[in-house]
């Protein structure tokens, strides 16, 4: 644990922040096996841009539950030991693809996102100017699930687009 780091936190509870974080934590996790999943059982039209898209954002994913781990540890806590425990702690929980269609895939990301969105705002909310530490971190991995979101849109709206078209030049 971090003593003299740890020491600057004014005006929040230590136990609290490592909570949220755990939190996160959880989300990541579920976040990175969604988007690992999805990859492999994407079906459908422009699926190679769908799957790199997807693959790179597993990847970030477990960055980010790396980047959260540490700091939970840096703060004297404890990161989820417990797979089980990521669903009694995710914010965002987890979306089993229930279709494999690429769009249906792109809009159960695009929903993750959304919610890791607005974790990740509260969590900057409330550690701003009271943990200097936690607030860039949750700064930094907020800027690539905005970045997440508006790459998801696009392509899905690439793919509709594409797919109107076709149906327009048939009919
Ligand atoms: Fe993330
Ligand atoms: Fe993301
Ligand atoms: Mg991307």
């Amino acid at each position: 644990m971090a003593k003299r780091g740890n020491s600057i936190i004014k005006g929040l509870e230590i136990d609290e922040i490592i909570k949220v974080l755990n939190r996160a934590y959880a989300d990541e996790w579920l976040a990175y096996y969604q988007y690992f999943i999805e990859a492999k059982v994407i079906k459908g039209i422009m699926k190679d841009a769908a799957i790199a898209e997807l693959n790179q954002h597993a990847t970030d994913e477990l960055r980010h539950a790396n980047m959260v781990a540490d700091r939970i540890l840096q703060l004297g806590g404890t990161p989820l030991l417990n797979p089980k425990d990521w669903f009694t702690h995710t914010n965002c929980g987890y979306e089993e693809p229930k279709s494999f269609d690429v769009v249906s895939i792109l809009k159960d990301s695009i929903k993750g996102e959304e919610c890791a969105i607005s974790t990740y705002s509260a969590i900057a909310d409330m550690t701003r100017d009271k943990d200097i530490v936690t607030y860039d971190l949750v700064s930094e991995i907020l800027a690539d699930e905005v970045e997440h979101e508006e790459d998801l849109q696009a392509l899905y709206e690439d793919i509709t687009e594409f797919v109107t078209d076709i149906k327009s030049s048939l009919s």
